[in-house]
């Protein structure tokens, strides 16, 4: 049988979106991401982060300084809820990037959904029974356009009109809103079971 998955966006959803996250002094955990990995731990699907980091594309921040944030992320989860994420997936594109290295039209780039296709195969991931959980409208987006169901928490940082950009279709929106992972998170269990 195929896996489930729930897709995360990190910044916003996981850890406390400072804009433009560089350091791993500066990752705050919320309560509620604690409840949710908790409540998670005994539940059989593929946990996969799914991140836009436009840090690596402006310079501002290495693929492996990343790495290293979503690994301390990643034990900070697993030391306090015994839940373990399963893979970090990284966009460091931008169409814009400073570094030329980085500046392309790239497939994973949320609201494309690169990033979900590809865990999907390297986890064998039924995409129709699984969904994605972000803070923005491009992460709805992907998750749509993945085949995903959709839960928009709103955390407060986004909650202004978003930058829209040519590949967004406006017409979509989140199956489920939401005010914190928790809730999202208790809304999909309840879905499973
Ligand atoms: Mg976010
Ligand atoms: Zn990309």
């Amino acid at each position: 049988m195929p896996n489930r998955a729930i897709f995360f966006d990190r910044d916003g959803v996981l850890n406390k979106d400072i804009h433009l996250l560089c350091k791993i002094d500066d990752v705050i955990i919320p309560p509620d991401t604690i409840d949710a990995f908790k409540l998670l731990s005994g539940v059989e699907c593929k946990k996969i982060v799914v991140s836009n980091q436009t840090v690596i594309s402006r310079g501002l921040a290495s693929e492996n300084e990343v790495d290293n944030i979503n690994q301390h992320i990643d034990n900070a989860i697993l030391t306090l809820t015994s839940c373990k994420i399963d893979r970090f997936y990284t966009c460091p594109h931008h169409p814009d990037a400073t570094l030329e290295k980085y500046r392309k039209n790239c497939d994973c780039r949320k609201p494309k959904p690169g990033m979900l296709q590809e865990a999907a195969e390297d986890y064998d991931i039924d995409l129709t029974q699984s969904w994605m959980i972000g803070d923005r409208i491009s992460d709805i987006i992907a998750g749509h356009r993945a085949g995903c169901r959709t839960i928009l928490i709103q955390t407060g940082m986004h909650k202004e009109k978003p930058i829209i950009s040519d590949d967004m279709d406006l017409s979509i929106s989140p199956d489920y809103t939401c005010n914190n992972l928790h809730e999202a998170v208790l809304i999909i269990v309840k879905d499973w079971t």
